[in-house]
Order: structure tokens, then C-alpha cells, then sequence
């Protein structure tokens, strides 16, 4: 995905140190000469008594399968390398209205395909896409420039809410943590990961469209079937490396829309025919 600007990245913070304690030592025990016992406790993870790390589950050729993943994207010409949501924004624009476009071809491209949200991109960006433009705009005209994009009723009203709290509550741009953005009307937890990683560049966690959810289950790089997108950003968070997160979102999609499809998938033109677990073989 393309680059975007200035991005924080949470740092994690380590453990705090053993502790250890002496119980039961009363002062000048008489009756008894037996010195009382002394208990060291341990946090989890500190000293000699730490319990042996399990290893991590990972997929079995996950990286492999990665490895050729990349080899069939070489060539970078599927719909999302050319009119994909990072393609969309006027990168000649200020920042702040760079990030609103961003979030808006997101808000548009659910359930649509890339040449028809890049075509309504081109249409808004026409009449100047900003706030305030798009404030000052009847829904009516709205409607007409999104359309056909899917659920292009809906996401006229969703648009104008967002884009009515973004001047209210933000001055304008929008928010740069995925909670936030979230509470967005029409916004997702896929839309959110992707604007964080596109509008400020900053990854938060993997975007998972039916693209990748889809894939994921057929390589098994999930530990038990998923049933939704959300559930799936869980299964990979938890064993995919931070580092290929924010590459795996468009390796995915793009191999989606060109060799692993929704219906027919092209398994005999695909490099991981012989170590993918739902291949169609002849
Ligand atoms: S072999 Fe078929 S199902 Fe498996 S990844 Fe390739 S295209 Fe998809």
C-alpha cells in the first residue's frame, strides 16, 4: 500500500522486575528451633522459575506459500496496484484534505469494485473533494456522483455524517486512532487498519477484506475455519510477523482478484498448487 505521512507506532513496554518475599518469620520463635521455611514467588516469565515458553502455532508453508504469493504479483497488474484506494487521493493536495479523500474512497469502495470507486473518486475530486465542499453539497448531487458504487444510498448518508463529525470534532482532518475511527458512521475495522496504514502511516493491524479472509482459510493460515473478516485479522495477528502486515493486505487482494478467485479459483495457473490445502486439482 502506498506511503503515507507522519505515524506514530506503539512501542510495548517490558515487565516489571521478580519480586520475591519472605513469609512467616516472627520474631524470637522459643518453642521451636526449626527455622521456618522461606517462599520466593516469581512472576511469570522472570528467573529459574519461569515456565518454558510454547512455541507459537504458524501455518505449515506459510512462508513458502508467501514466497510465491509474491513471485504471482510480480507484476503489480491487478485492479488494487492500479486503481486501488491508495491510488485515489490527490496526492498534490494538503495533508489533512489527502487523509479525508482517503477515508472517503474507503467509505465508498465496500462492496464495490476498484474501477467503479476509482471512477467515483475521479467524479468527487472533479468538484474539489474536501470537508467542506462536501458539506455544502445536496445529497441529491452526492448520490449522483458516487453512483453506482455499491449501497450508494447508504453511503450518501454515511458520508455526510462522517463528514459533519470530522469538522465538528476533529477541525476537519480525521482521527488518528483506529477506536476512533471506528465509531465513524460507515466506517469498519478493515476501512479503520487501512486508513491508519494509508492516511498515516502507521500499521495497527492487518486489513482484512473477503479477499484475504477467503485466502486465508483456503492456505489454512488460520488455526480453525473463520467465519468473518474480523475473526480472521484475529487468527493472523496472532502468529503472522508485525513486519508483513501492513504487505500482506495488498498481496492478498491483488491475488484474489487475479488468480485465487471467490468462484473458481485458477489452481492449475497457481504457483502453490502443489502446497495449498484446497487446491482443485485435474
Ligand atoms: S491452489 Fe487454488 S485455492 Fe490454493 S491458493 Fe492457489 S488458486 Fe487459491
Amino acid at each position: 500500500m502506498a506511503a503515507g505521512r507522519a505515524g506514530a507506532r506503539r512501542v510495548g513496554t517490558a515487565r516489571g522486575a521478580a519480586v520475591s518475599q519472605i513469609q512467616g518469620t516472627p520474631s524470637t520463635p522459643r518453642r521451636s528451633r526449626r527455622r521456618k521455611s522461606v517462599a520466593i514467588a516469581y512472576e511469570p516469565g522472570q528467573g529459574d522459575g519461569a515456565e518454558p515458553q510454547r512455541p507459537r502455532w504458524e501455518p505449515k508453508h506459510w512462508q513458502e506459500q508467501l514466497q510465491r504469493i509474491r513471485e504471482m504479483r510480480r507484476s503489480r497488474d491487478a485492479p488494487v496496484d492500479e486503481m486501488g484506494v491508495d491510488k485515489c487521493y490527490d496526492t498534490s493536495a494538503p495533508p489533512q484534505v489527502m487523509r479525508y479523500q482517503v477515508l472517503l474512497s474507503l467509505m465508498l469502495s465496500s462492496q464495490t469494485k476498484d474501477q467503479v470507486t476509482s471512477a467515483a473518486m475521479l467524479r468527487l475530486r472533479q468538484r474539489g473533494l474536501t470537508v467542506d465542499s462536501v458539506l455544502q453539497m445536496d445529497d441529491a448531487t452526492l448520490g449522483r456522483l458516487i453512483y453506482p458504487v455499491g449501497f450508494w444510498r447508504n453511503k450518501v448518508k454515511y458520508i455526510k455524517q462522517t463528514t459533519a463529525i470530522l469538522k465538528q470534532k476533529y477541525g476537519g482532518d480525521i482521527p488518528s486512532t483506529v477506536e476512533e475511527l471506528v465509531q465513524l458512521p460507515g466506517v469498519g475495522p478493515k476501512m479503520a487498519h487501512l486508513a491508519m496504514n494509508i492516511a498515516w502511516d502507521s500499521v495497527s493491524g492487518i486489513a482484512v477484506d473477503t479477499h484475504v479472509h477467503r485466502i486465508s482459510n483456503r492456505l489454512k493460515w488460520v488455526k480453525k475455519e473463520t467465519r468473518y473478516p474480523e475473526e480472521t485479522r484475529v487468527a493472523l495477528e496472532d502468529w503472522l510477523p508485525r513486519d508483513l502486515w501492513r504487505e500482506i493486505n495488498w498481496l492478498l487482494v491483488g491475488f484474489g482478484q487475479q488468480t485465487c478467485l471467490p468462484v473458481n479459483p485458477r489452481c492449475s495457473q497457481c504457483l502453490n498448487q502443489d502446497i495449498c490445502p484446497a487446491a482443485k486439482r485435474p
